[in-house]
Parts: C-alpha cells; structure tokens; sequence
C-alpha cells in the first residue's frame, strides 16, 4: 500500500472521520493523524480510542504541516472552520471535505483557501444513524461510492491522489459536477429522510394510535424510517438549509406522485397500483444487484451493526 498523504488532519472527530482513521490504519498507511472536535469531552473520547496521534484544542493548531486536511463537520460551519485553518495551511496542501451537500460547501469554503493550497471536494455515500467518534468503524466505506467533486480549475493530480486515497479506505470512486451531485442526493438521500421524519412524526401525532403500539407493533417498513429518522439532528437541519432547491424540486415531484396514488386508492384503480409497485420493485432489484444492498430478509441488518445502513 501507498501513503498518499504522510499527514492527515481530521477537523471534527464524528462517525465519518472516525471512521477514516480506522480506514487508514486497516489500510496499513503510515500517515500521521491528527485530529480536533468543538467539545473537549469528543477531543477526550478521541484521544482515548486513538483515532488520532495528536488530539488539538483548536483546528488551526491540527492543520499545521498536513498535507490533507479533512472537514468533517455539519454543512453549515464548513465555511467558518474554513476561515479559522486558511492562515495555517502549508503550501501544497489538499483540503477535502465529507460534507453531504457540495455546491454550498464550495461557495463557503473556497473563498478561504489561500493560494497554493488545493480544494478537492468529496462526499462519502456512506453512513449510519449514529454519531460521535465512539461509533465509526473500519469497513464503513467498504464497496460504497466516494464522489469527488471538484470545482472547475482543480488540479486533475491532486483529484487522482484523493480518489486513490479514498480506493485505499474501501470506496468506489467516481467524479461529480456540484449541481448534479445536489439533486442526485436530493432523490436518493435527502428527500427520503425528509419523508421518513414526516413519517415518524405523523405516527407520533395520531392520538388514536398509542405510543406503546407504535412501539409494539412496529412493523419493518416504520422500523426502517425510524432508524432514518434517529439521524443527527444538527447534521440533517443543516443539509436541508443547503440543499435547499433541489430538495425542494424532487419533494414537489414526490408530492405529484402521492395525489397520484392517494387519488388511485380513493377510485379503486387497482391496475394503476399494481404497475406501479411493479416497477419501483424493479429499481430495489437493480440496488442489489449493484452491490450496494443485501436482498437478505430485513436489509440483513439484524444483529449486523456494522452494515452501512445509509447514505447521505
Ligand atoms: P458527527 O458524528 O455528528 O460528528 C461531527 C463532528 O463535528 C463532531 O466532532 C463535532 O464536535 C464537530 N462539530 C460540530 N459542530 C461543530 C462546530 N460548530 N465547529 C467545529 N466542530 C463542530 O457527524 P458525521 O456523521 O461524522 O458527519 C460529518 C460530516 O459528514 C457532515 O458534513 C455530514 O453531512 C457528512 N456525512 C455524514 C454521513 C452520515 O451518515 N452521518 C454520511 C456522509 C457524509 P463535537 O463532538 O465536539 O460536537
């Protein structure tokens, strides 16, 4: 194996960063980790569970002499943690970010970088409900799609040294335009998790189903969108504040189609169903047999914590 990058800095320590550290040590890499997060309780688990050589109080401490530099926090403070590390990257150096939305990101985080330093933007599809240094892990990434998405200019050696880096740790990699990386998540991440909130929400409201049958009798369908909608709160405000036109393009869209079933339903077109479920039964089918699900009972999620579960 390759080490691309002798120094890497990881800036917050959550479910995706730790996960990266545990990637590139089961990768057999010889970078050097060092890592920061907001609170001295995540800076304390950090150092403890050694996701990191050197734990700092602040990000422009961590990024001194990196050559990559990860932003692994929500959307929303890309742009400020961008601010607070510019004046201390070294010349050369790549920053990359995990971020879930892109083009906000960019507008953000670009005006930040000095010159001579490489933005090389990158969103792993890979996740779970979970947060916190505690809950990432090794295999996280393993046969699931990175996105590097970089904004027009970028350096095409340094986009080849993150991609094979992000091989390294197990992902698929391929190479997106901002916008369309948008609406793509918008469809396959951001509405679904908006819809499994409503969801949750409505079961919640519906007085005349209690919550201890809601509990009870939870059947797979609901288990699934409450998993969903267990996501981080902080993280999820943020991608729907950023992500906001296509989000709100493909939840029109998902409005027509709903009346559209609702109004089957009331008139009894039973056909109309039918070809319907027949054809998004056909799209489950593809998912499987690209490789990014199990046609296993349940997800084969059952007793099985460590299969990504999602992605954002
Ligand atoms: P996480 O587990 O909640 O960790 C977030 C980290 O960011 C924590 O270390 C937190 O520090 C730090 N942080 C939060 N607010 C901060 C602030 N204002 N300033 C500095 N640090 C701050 O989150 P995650 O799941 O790893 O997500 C990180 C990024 O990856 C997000 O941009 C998200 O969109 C993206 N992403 C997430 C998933 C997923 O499924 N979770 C998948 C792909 C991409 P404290 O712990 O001290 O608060």
């Amino acid at each position: 194996m390759t080490t691309p990058y002798d120094r890497v800095a990881l800036i917050g320590l959550g479910l995706i960063a730790s996960s990266m550290s545990h990637a590139i040590r089961r990768a057999g890499m010889t970078t050097h980790i060092t890592g920061t997060a907001r609170s001295a309780e995540t800076r304390r688990i950090a150092a403890e569970i050694g996701i990191c050589d050197e734990v700092y109080a602040t990000a422009a401490e961590a990024v001194r002499d990196a050559d990559l530099i990860v932003l692994a926090v929500p959307v929303g403070v890309m742009g400020a943690v961008a601010a607070e590390i510019g004046p201390h990257l070294k010349p050369g150096a790549v920053v990359t970010d995990v971020g879930s939305v892109k083009k906000a990101v960019i507008e953000a985080v670009s005006p930040h970088m000095p010159d001579g330093v490489h933005f090389v933007p990158g969103h792993p599809l890979a996740g779970t409900e979970h947060s916190g240094p505690y809950s990432g892990f090794a295999s996280l990434f393993d046969n699931r799609w990175t996105l590097i998405v970089p904004p027009q200019g970028t350096n095409p050696g340094e986009v080849a040294r993150l991609s094979d880096f992000w091989r390294q740790l197990g992902a698929n990699v391929d190479q997106m335009e901002p916008d369309h990386h948008d609406l793509v998540l918008a469809v396959t991440s951001h509405a679904p998790h908006l819809i499994a909130y409503t969801m949750v929400g409505v079961a919640d409201d519906l007085s005349r189903v209690t919550d201890s049958e809601v509990v009870k009798y939870s059947a797979a369908g609901f288990r699934d969108f409450t998993r969903i909608a267990a996501s981080d709160p902080t993280m999820w405000r943020d991608v729907f504040l950023t992500n906001k036109t296509a989000t709100l393009e493909i939840l029109g869209r998902f409005t027509e189609e709903l009346f559209a079933l609702q109004r089957a339903i009331r008139v009894g077109d039973g056909d109309l169903l039918f070809d319907y479920f027949t054809h998004t039964r056909a799209i489950r089918r593809g998912i499987i047999e690209a490789g990014q699900d199990t046609a296993a009972p349940n997800f084969g999620r059952v007793g099985t914590p460590e299969i990504p579960d999602d992605s954002t």
